[in-house]
C-alpha cells in the first residue's frame, strides 16, 4: 500500500490500542511520573508506529528498543522524565532535541511546546522520522540532518534543550544557545551509564543538578549520510 497510512494503523487495535498505552501511562505514573500534560502527550501518541513493525507488540513495554543503526528509541519512562524537567517551570516556547532517532520524543514534545527544533546525525533515521511526524500531523516540529554538538545556532536561543545521547562533556554551543532561564536537560559522561544532568541558565550563569543516572547510546560528532 506504499505510504498509505489507515486510521485503523494509527489508532492501532490490540496490542497497540489506547486501552494499551493507557496501561504505560499508568505504569509511568507508579514510576512517579506526575505532570499530567506529559502523561496526556504519551497517551495521545501512538508509540508503534516508531518501532519497526515486527518490534510493535513490544512499544508499549516500558523499554527502550532498537530502530536500526545501532541506535535505540528511548524507555518511555526516561522520555517522561526528561519532558517533566523541561516544561517544570513553565512551557518553553521553543525546544531543541538532539538526537531525533525515531522521532517519538520530537513527536511528545510537539504535542507540549509550540515549536520543536531536531537535529540528527543519521539521515536514514531522519528521513523516517520526518516521514512519522508527518502522517501524525506534527507540523510544528523542523528537522535537521546535523551534528547536533552544535546546536542548530540560526534557530536559537532556545528556552529548552533536550538531548538523546550523551556527551562526555556538556557541549559549549548548547549552553551558548540556551536562553536566560532556559532549561537544558542531557546525559552526561563516558560508559554505558551516565548523569542526566539539569542545566538552568540565569542572568548570571548556570546552575547544575544531577536528576537521575541513565543510558543513554553516546552523543558522536560528524554526520552519516
Ligand atoms: N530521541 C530518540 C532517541 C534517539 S537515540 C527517541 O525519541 O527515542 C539518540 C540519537 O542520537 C541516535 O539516533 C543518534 O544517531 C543520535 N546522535 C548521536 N550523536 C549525535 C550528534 N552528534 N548529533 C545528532 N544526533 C546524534
Amino acid at each position: 500500500m506504499g505510504n498509505r497510512v489507515t486510521d485503523s494503523e494509527l489508532l492501532g487495535i490490540g496490542f497497540t490500542s489506547r486501552r494499551t498505552r493507557e496501561r504505560l501511562v499508568r505504569r509511568l505514573a507508579d514510576a512517579g511520573i506526575s505532570d499530567q500534560r506529559v502523561l496526556a502527550a504519551i497517551a495521545e501518541t501512538p508509540r508503534h508506529i516508531f518501532v519497526d513493525e515486527a518490534l510493535a507488540h513490544r512499544a508499549y513495554e516500558d523499554t527502550a528498543l532498537p530502530i536500526g543503526h545501532g541506535q535505540t528509541i528511548s524507555q518511555p519512562y526516561v522520555v517522561a522524565r526528561m519532558t517533566e524537567a523541561l516544561i517544570a517551570d513553565g512551557i518553553p516556547d521553543s525546544v531543541l532535541e538532539i538526537g531525533t532517532g525515531c522521532g517519538y520524543q520530537a513527536a511528545i514534545l510537539a504535542r507540549l511546546v509550540p515549536r520543536v527544533y531536531s537535529v540528527e546525525r543519521i539521515r536514514p533515521l531522519l528521513e523516517r522520522a520526518r516521514e512519522r511526524l508527518r502522517r501524525l500531523k506534527l507540523t510544528n516540529v523542523q528537522l535537521k540532518h546535523a551534528d547536533g554538538s552544535f546546536g542548530w545556532p540560526e534557530k536559537g536561543p532556545f528556552e529548552g534543550i533536550l538531548a538523546a545521547a550523551a556527551p562526555r562533556s556538556v557541549p559549549e554551543g548548547l549552553l551558548e544557545q540556551l536562553a536566560v532561564d532556559g532549561r537544558l536537560v542531557i546525559p552526561v559522561g563516558e560508559g554505558d551509564v551516565q548523569d542526566l544532568v539539569l542545566i538552568r541558565r540565569t542572568t548570571g550563569g548556570f546552575e547544575r543538578e544531577n536528576l537521575a543516572r541513565v543510558r543513554f547510546v553516546p552523543l558522536v560528532s560528524g554526520t552519516l549520510r
